[in-house]
């Protein structure tokens, strides 16, 4: 039979049993004649305003919600049983264990914590009570709070008296805390609820460190690489156990990012300044484009490495020294060449007055001429060459006294030309040599003043351990007295130098007065700048001093000073000082820590 038959048929005997012609009695008599099995349809309306009208108010409510919306989407009688189930479960599930939480926030709120304190810690509680209805959410929420207390308790432990190395290092060796582990003991129930909302976090977190974060770190490749690690940790974490050992980590890395943020900050000001001064520079240097090139030269190897706050504090410190220096050179240059320009114009003054007395001379020779060939008498000749004479010897006088004149307007213009010169070398090295000691190349005395301010500033604005060695050699009057003064400069050279390959690129040395060199080391503990300048003792019994061919070993006495919480820089050198005296009275060639 087709179709329309079974249609025709279904409604003979709808009125033959007198049956009503609903549709449902239709269906079931259609079903029957045709022999096929009545195939059940899936009430989606019914279903749908059945879902929408759940409630929605806790994120349990809003997540069975959501399971029976997409089944209802789907017209999937299987996923309606499993979301019923999974509620019924839960509603069967054991109760959340209110008295171990009470006992542990009771504990925990009292507990004394460096940067939360029992105020603190209230109100989070207050929020927490206030903003959680639903006995549920406010027992997940109360065990994140806890969480939160006992992984800051753990964090802080690690960082008493710790560098933020350390700090990195022992949170590395435990990446979740195991106070905090003991915590995470939720329900499967609560565990479930508690995934839904962080998952959505974890994803936020991870965009947010790839399209923000990343762009604060591209200069900083090692927090970049643990960027990229936290972005693939946020999307695979799936159970707390992970979430704990990711949230550890997000710690450990928003510390650092914060330092990072920091500098960052410090970078562009410093960037800013510097170029104020370059321009303000070449404002003042408008005569000879020449005499800027160091200071270009400088900016622009500065500007095209990574920056570094150090370096930037560096070429400022080295511009303001060359700033000051050109332009009291500018000011001698313009008066050497304003001196040249004067004799110049005396120079031409002398000759017009000598070409005028020569024309005059030329004048009075050809008046002389014409009265001699007018002559009829030989005496009156006798007075015309008198005249002659006379004049010839007037000329002759004006001549020889111009000609000393120019010639020593000439040597007085060949020093000045000399001084120019000079003057437009110095101008050019001056960025070379302001603040660096002549002979060896280290920092002179000025220099290290500057360094030493700036990094003791830095020194307490991280919070690291500045440390200052000040070295004496030893036996250096004998040494200048058996091997000559020469020999005496050359030995310091070759120390500045052994040192400066033995000491790393951010420490500075300086010349601190003759045969004494300052060693500025920033963050180093006081334990490990002794070892750099052992280091440094050692270096120098392998690389001997060569006087004639002759290896000479150079020794020096030297201490060692950690910048104290609140003690001056050059407070510190002097102690440094002392532990170096007191090193030459244990006998010399030893580090002494003060
Ligand atoms: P000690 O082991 O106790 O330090 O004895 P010392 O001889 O090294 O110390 P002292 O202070 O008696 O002598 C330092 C000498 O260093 C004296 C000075 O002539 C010499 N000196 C200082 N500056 C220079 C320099 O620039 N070049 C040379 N060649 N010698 C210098
Ligand atoms: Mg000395
Ligand atoms: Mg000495």
């Amino acid at each position: 039979m087709n179709p329309s038959e079974i249609a025709r048929e279904t409604f003979k005997r709808l009125s033959l049993q007198r049956t009503p012609p609903t549709p449902d009695n239709y269906r079931t008599l259609y079903h029957e004649i045709s022999g096929t099995a009545e195939t059940e349809v899936f009430p989606e309306k019914s279903f749908k305003s059945l879902a929408a009208s759940l409630p929605r108010n806790t994120p349990e409510q809003s997540r069975f919600a959501r399971q029976i919306d997409s089944a209802v989407g789907d017209k999937n009688w299987e996923g309606l049983k499993t979301a019923l189930a999974d509620l019924l479960h839960k509603a069967a599930a054991e109760p959340p264990n209110w008295s171990a939480l009470i006992r542990e926030l009771l504990v925990r709120l009292e507990a004394r914590q460096a940067d939360l304190t029992p105020a603190r810690k209230r109100e989070a509680l207050d929020h927490v009570l206030a903003s959680s209805a639903a006995p549920d959410l406010l027992h997940t929420r109360l065990q994140g709070l806890l969480k939160n207390w006992s992984q800051a308790a753990a964090l802080e432990t690690a960082t008493v008296g710790s560098t933020p190395a350390e700090v990195l290092n022992a949170s590395a060796v435990s990446p979740a805390p195991t106070s905090a582990k003991a915590e995470i003991h939720l329900s499967a129930h609560s565990a479930d609820l508690a995934q839904g909302v962080t998952s959505e976090l974890l994803d936020l977190l991870a965009q947010l460190l790839e399209n923000s974060i990343s762009i604060l770190l591209t200069d900083n490749t090692e927090l970049a690489g643990e960027a990229t690690r936290l972005i693939n940790v946020a999307r695979c974490t799936k159970n707390t156990e992970d979430i704990a050992a990711f949230v550890t980590s997000m710690k450990r890395f928003s510390y650092r990012l914060h330092f990072v943020a920091e500098d960052q900050t410090e970078l562009k000001t410093a960037m800013l300044h510097l170029l104020h001064l370059v321009i303000d520079n070449i404002n003042e240097l408008v005569l000879d484009d020449q005499w800027l090139q160091g200071q270009i030269a400088v900016v622009l190897e500065l500007v095209s490495q990574p920056l570094n706050l150090r370096r930037i504090d560096d070429v400022e410190r080295r511009m303001k020294d060359v700033i000051f220096k050109q332009s009291a050179l500018k000011k001698s240059l313009i008066d050497a060449k304003d001196q040249i320009k004067l004799m110049l114009a005396t120079f031409v003054d002398r000759l017009a007055d000598f070409s005028e007395t020569t024309s005059e001379y030329h004048d009075k020779i050809e008046r002389c001429a014409d009265k001699i060939s007018k002559v009829n008498d030989i005496a009156d000749l006798s007075d015309v060459l008198d005249e002659v004479m006379r004049e010839t010897r007037v000329i002759q006088l004006n001549a020889q006294r111009s000609r000393d004149e120019l010639d020593q307007m000439r040597v007085k213009v060949n020093a000045a030309e000399l001084e120019v010169l000079r003057l437009q070398d110095e101008l050019a090295n001056a960025s070379q040599m302001v603040r660096h000691d002549a002979l060896t190349g280290a920092l002179n005395r000025k220099g290290m003043g500057d360094a030493l301010e700036a990094e003791v500033a830095r020194a307490r604005r991280h919070n690291t351990k500045l440390c200052l060695a000040l070295l004496d050699i030893d036996n250096f009057k004998k040494l200048n007295d058996s091997m000559g003064h020469a020999a005496g400069d050359a030995a310091l050279v070759h120390l500045a130098q052994v040192v400066q390959q033995a000491i790393r690129p951010e420490d500075t040395l300086a010349r601190y007065g003759g045969e004494e060199f300052v060693v500025v080391l920033p963050d180093t503990p006081l334990e490990n700048a002794v070892t750099v300048m052992v280091r440094v003792q050692r270096e120098l019994t392998r690389q001997f001093f060569l006087h004639n061919n002759d290896k000479v070993l150079i020794t020096f006495s030297c201490g060692v000073a950690e910048l104290g919480t609140e003690e001056q820089g050059m407070d510190a050198v002097q102690r440094a000082d002392g532990a170096m005296y007191l090193a030459k009275r244990a006998g010399k060639n030893r580090v002494l820590a003060a």
